[in-house]
């Protein structure tokens, strides 16, 4: 077992002056059982070590940017030389253009980019922009799915698909939270009723193409032909959060997977970006169709701005990091060594009689302590916090670093190996006999 009094102690110092002694709720080891969160000093590949020098296998990519592994070489190298040249100008530079060159190419539907500073970012402009756009107010938005922290989707469920949005934190007025409705994912006839309700107030549907939020979900077959059918019908917009999907199962986003035969059919109207595409550092993006980019100052009456937006050090990262994800077989090896440790999970589960769900995309997973298949909210909710508590802690005393929730994906890197998920299968058999 790894000790870590180094980690305890900085914990009771962090609280003195950091809320919550974390920069981030689910930093925080409250949905695991409390206590103190490691605190991590250097990260290489797909190892980090911590203030007391324990060395961990990563799986948490820091939520997904880190899909290189830490430090990558060439990533580390372009912050560098872009750094020395300054770190912001409050000016265009030419890297921008490429970075959304790059982007677009990727992903088709968008024909203008704008950069900004994170996830919460590019989503919450894509609801301004298609309010502005369609000249309503409304968003519809699924249950479970995780926007940022804007206030129009911090909203949770009201009591039925029909119902108005409650907020889902102190601070968000009720009158905001009426402006969203929750349906529940992978539930056509949900969203049917909702938009037969609220379509003609309805500027947008805002989704995760695939889910990352309360494990790794996709839409079941047609699910996202017919989300793209009825919300068009109702003369909204689609809007696609892609902060976690993209570049994250292939070079390209959700749109362009190819377990989506027809590509147009699922099209979006408006992408919401971020995480990989800054290559470990602050970025978000949003694009979309001509006509309704066009709303966004200076060209239209839509205003967003930013002073970080663009700068050239997340520039650099992001190309970097696009240009290691276009390296051959890169995609398909992080897809067979998630395969392999998602097959010795399930069968480390199986050899103790333990019920276990795993959802494995392409390289990254999510793994349920559950007896039923989870394809939206509610059964994601279903699922042993506790017995994930007690795995993640044992996981974590063998030096594996799992995200401290039950909804959260693994990650692959390009950096794990054969013998990281060696290690880990084994330590999660021991970790599953305890349980
Ligand atoms: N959208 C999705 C799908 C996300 O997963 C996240 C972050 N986990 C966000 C938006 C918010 O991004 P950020 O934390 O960069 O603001």
């Amino acid at each position: 077992t790894i000790h870590r009094p180094t980690s305890d102690r900085l914990y009771q110092e962090a609280l003195q002056h950091i809320v919550g002694g974390v920069n981030s709720p689910s930093r925080s080891y409250k949905a695991v059982g409390g206590g103190a969160p490691v605190f991590m000093k250097r990260a290489e590949g797909a190892y980090f070590w911590d203030v007391d020098d324990n060395r961990y296998i990563d799986y948490l990519a820091a939520y997904g940017p880190i899909i290189t592994g830490h430090a990558h070489p060439h990533i580390t190298e372009a912050i560098i030389e872009s750094v020395r040249n300054g770190t912001l100008y409050g000016t265009p530079t030419e890297l921008e253009i490429k970075l959304a060159r790059m982007l677009k190419e990727a992903i088709p539907s968008m024909d203008k980019v704008r950069f900004v500073n994170s996830g919460t970012e590019s989503v919450m402009t894509t609801i301004r922009v298609a309010r502005a756009y369609t000249k309503r107010n409304k968003i519809i938005k699924f249950a479970g799915c995780y926007h940022g922290h804007s206030d129009l989707v911090l909203v949770a469920a009201g009591s039925g698909p029909s119902t108005l949005g409650i907020p889902d934190s102190a601070g968000i007025p009720t009158s905001i939270a009426h402006e969203v409705i929750t349906v529940p994912f992978n539930d056509l006839d949900a969203l049917k009723e909702a938009l037969e309700r609220w379509g003609d107030d309805t500027a947008a549907v805002m989704v995760e193409p695939i889910v990352g939020n309360f494990g790794m979900v996709m839409p079941h077959e047609g699910y996202l032909e017919g989300l793209c059918k009825l919300t068009r019908d109702a003369g909204a917009l689609v809007i696609y959060d892609e902060v976690i999907s993209a570049f994250r199962f292939h070079y390209g986003s959700s749109q362009t997977y190819h377990a989506f035969p027809d590509h147009k059919e699922i099209e979006p109207d408006l992408t919401a970006l971020g995480k990989i595409i800054g290559g470990g550092l602050p970025i978000g993006a949003y694009g979309g169709r001509r006509e309704i980019m066009e709303q966004v100052a200076p060209l239209g009456p839509a205003y967003q701005a930013g002073t970080m937006a663009g700068n050239p050090a997340s520039i650099s990262a992001g190309i970097a990091c696009l240009e290691v994800l276009q390296e051959p077989g890169i995609y398909d090896r992080m897809d067979r060594l998630a395969a392999k440790l998602a097959d010795g999970m399930r069968e480390a589960a199986a050899a103790n009689g333990i019920p276990l769900t795993v959802n494995q995309i392409r390289g990254s997973f999510s793994a349920h302590f559950c007896d039923h298949p989870v394809t939206n909210y509610d059964e994601a909710q279903d699922t042993d916090g506790e017995r994930f508590g007690a795995f993640f802690r044992a996981m974590l005393d063998q030096g594996i670093n799992l995200a401290p929730s039950k909804y959260e994906a693994w990650f692959l890197t390009t950096a794990h190996t054969d013998a990281d998920i060696d290690a880990t299968i084994e330590a999660a058999k021991k970790a599953m006999a305890k349980l």
